[in-house]
């Protein structure tokens, strides 16, 4: 059996829940998990995430049906503008017994590191919950779908600003050297109307 070097965050007891299959229980729990991120969606260290689950004794272990939300910051890719996203996502998980009761019948050489209740009867639900987050985390987040983006000239933002760049990629300094004489034309029009 290995040792949990970390003592989990989301965990209940479910002593008597092993001792009577069939028996259910419903929990809520709250806390802070740390290490929720990749580079463009994160949980921020200080919000709790919250599992809302039904626990249910089966055969096999514990299964557990809820949910789980978190108040996620994501990140858009166009504008890198930083957002708020509540993310709710369901779970459905089978936990095995512990170690004591279901090893000499069932012995499992994948048995899923955090998917098993804890040798002191206690259910660990940290790891479920990380890994039903961290796989509904968008992987192309934009503020709104129509994020018109940063400009590739000159970065500006142009959701709150017109830098008046078209957007058509760096000028060439030939239609610059143009651009310069027609200005210059119209503005001698502009001094000179009667000519
Ligand atoms: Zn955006
Ligand atoms: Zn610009």
């Amino acid at each position: 059996m290995s040792k949990h070097v970390t003592e989990p965050a989301l965990a209940v007891d479910v002593r008597e829940l092993l001792q009577q299959p069939g028996a259910h229980k419903h929990v809520v729990l709250r806390a802070v998990l740390p290490d929720l991120a990749t580079p463009v969606a994160s949980v921020p260290p200080e919000r709790p995430v919250t599992v809302d689950a039904e626990l249910e004794s089966v055969v096999e272990g514990l299964l557990v049906t809820g949910k789980v939300r978190a108040t996620v910051r994501l990140r858009c890719v166009r504008c890198l503008r930083e957002f708020d996203h509540e993310l709710e996502v369901d779970v459905r998980e089978l936990f095995t017994g512990s170690g004591s009761r279901s090893a000499s019948l069932h012995p499992r050489e994948d048995e899923d590191e955090g998917y098993a209740v804890l040798a002191d009867d206690r259910l660990p639900l940290d790891t479920m919950v990380r890994d039903a987050l961290v796989l509904a985390f968008p992987s192309f987040p934009l503020c709104r779908p129509d994020c018109a983006g940063l400009c590739p000239q000159c970065g500006a933002d142009r959701n709150t600003s017109d830098c008046g760049h078209d957007g058509s990629g760096a000028t060439d300094p030939r239609w610059a050297a143009l651009a310069g004489l027609r200005q210059a034309l119209e503005e001698e029009h502009v001094a000179r109307p009667e000519a």
